[in-house]
């Protein structure tokens, strides 16, 4: 599997087209049935061998997509998360901008406000301005006529002060002087008073005005001033709001090529596990032949018994072509009882492989149903005839039935994976009878490795 990753892509592709192509083959020559009927057993096991190793090369592919598909499923959960949090980012900057807006809103009503109330001060300014102008027209009126009387009273008495009088432009200077207030009359006097008063209140309700005004505007100014940090601090959270929209949106856009991604995982998974199915199904078909084929000609395959070691005291390895074990007597690495061998295929896949009778005897227990046998699954056992019997377990199927005699030498069955196992192989046990129980013994001590 570990070579297989580097060059996955490569490899699928080709098992696939292997998949097919044997699968075409498969189909072709199952058709006729008198192509099946030439066919030896030593064929219809190899065809069943190779669809099995096709399988599991299938099989492992599947599961190598499947991790993959696992794999960017978290990728697909951590950018959802991201997503998310920007979300959460985006709402706290829209919770932001949504109160500094309404700040920016509250203070443009304030400057609204202080604007028309400069407005206000300024026609009042205006109006005032007019008032002091005629004042000032009236009452540079009442001078020139007072100046005309004050003449023609000198005409007719003359004064000393008069030079004065005349150099004088100020009001209140000339006013103030007694002699020439006594010439004017009462009426006159108490008139220039009043316009004067008058002019005094105007000048200064003009002043409170104009100060109130430069109060306003400073006040202006000052909003003004708050409303660029505002506006400036608005304009910054908007920047950071829409690079966080672009981050979202490059996420999302990594969030869908993985989608993608998976779309295209699922859908090789589905081929592979269709494959897998169609290849299941031809070797039932493949399984019934070989039964079929059996139960009319015999097993007829393997090492052809050989009289002179029958019953010779020297039992056969019972699985040819490998040695390889993958459990001892009395137990397994982990110490629980294990009172036979495991032996597996390395040359070609074990299940499927024949294994063959150790000695011969008669079948006196064979098990073919699927069950669960004690955890051997599918078994038989032979006895030899001289306290011995010896034990075969976990086949995918017997070729054999109880009170069968059998060869030393001849197939018993394909090896297999019922039972209690994790894998395929062929468990042996050696039996002695010790009057009437029977002990298991190590079966090595019995089979020697060929
Ligand atoms: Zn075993």
């Amino acid at each position: 599997m570990s070579l297989m990753k580097n060059n996955f892509c490569k490899s699928k592709l080709k098992s696939v087209l292997c998949l097919v192509l044997a699968l075409m083959c498969v189909i072709g020559s199952l058709a006729p049935i008198s192509v099946f009927a030439e066919k030896s057993l030593e064929d219809l096991r190899d065809e069943y061998n190779k669809l099995e190793e096709e399988m599991q090369e299938n099989k492992e592919n599947l599961s190598e997509v499947q991790g993959e598909i696992k794999d960017n499923q978290s990728k697909l959960d951590k950018l959802d998360s991201e997503i998310s949090d920007i979300q959460k980012q985006v709402d706290i900057l829209d919770d932001r901008i949504d109160v500094l807006n309404s700040d920016i809103n509250s203070l443009n009503a304030d400057i609204e406000t202080i604007t028309a109330e400069i407005a206000n001060i300024n026609t009042l300014v205006a109006e005032i301005e007019i008032q002091i102008a005629e004042s000032e027209e009236l009452m540079a009126d009442t001078k020139e006529q007072l100046l005309a009387r004050i003449r023609e009273n000198y005409m007719a008495g003359g004064g000393s002060s008069l030079e004065l009088l005349f150099s004088s432009d100020d009001l209140s200077s000339f006013l103030a002087r007694k002699e020439l207030v006594d010439r004017i009359s009462e009426k006159d006097s108490e008139l220039m008073k009043e316009l004067e008063s008058k002019i005094v209140e105007l000048n200064s309700n003009e002043e409170k005005l104009k100060t109130q005004k430069i109060e306003l505007e400073a006040k202006k100014e000052k909003l003004k001033e708050s409303m660029t940090t505002l506006t400036d601090r608005q304009a910054d959270l908007e920047s950071s709001k829409e690079k966080q929209e672009e981050k979202r949106q490059e996420v999302a856009k990594k969030y869908e090529q993985v989608e993608d991604i998976i779309n295209q995982l699922d859908k090789d998974s589905d081929e592979y596990k269709e494959a897998i199915r169609l290849q299941e199904e031809e070797m039932k078909v493949l399984e019934a032949q070989i039964d079929a084929y059996i139960k009319e000609h015999g097993s007829q395959v393997g090492d052809t018994p050989d009289e002179d070691y029958n019953n010779d005291g020297k039992m056969l390895w019972p699985v040819p072509g490998s040695t390889r074990l993958t459990a001892t007597y009395p137990a397994y690495s982990d110490g629980s009882r294990h009172m036979g061998i495991d032996i597996v295929r390395t040359d070609v896949t074990t299940k499927g492989s024949p294994f063959r009778a150790a000695q011969g005897g008669e079948v006196i227990i064979a098990m073919n149903d699927g069950g669960w046998n004690y955890g051997f699954g599918n078994y038989c056992v032979v006895d030899h005839g001289d306290g011995t019997q010896t034990l075969y377990a976990h086949a995918k199927t017997l070729y054999v039935k109880k009170g069968d005699i059998v060869q030393k030498g001849e197939n018993l069955g394909a090896i297999g994976d019922t039972g209690n196992v994790t894998g395929p192989h062929l468990h042996f046990e050696v039996r002695v009878k010790r009057g009437d129980s029977v002990s298991r013994v190590n079966p090595l001590d019995y089979v020697k490795k060929p």
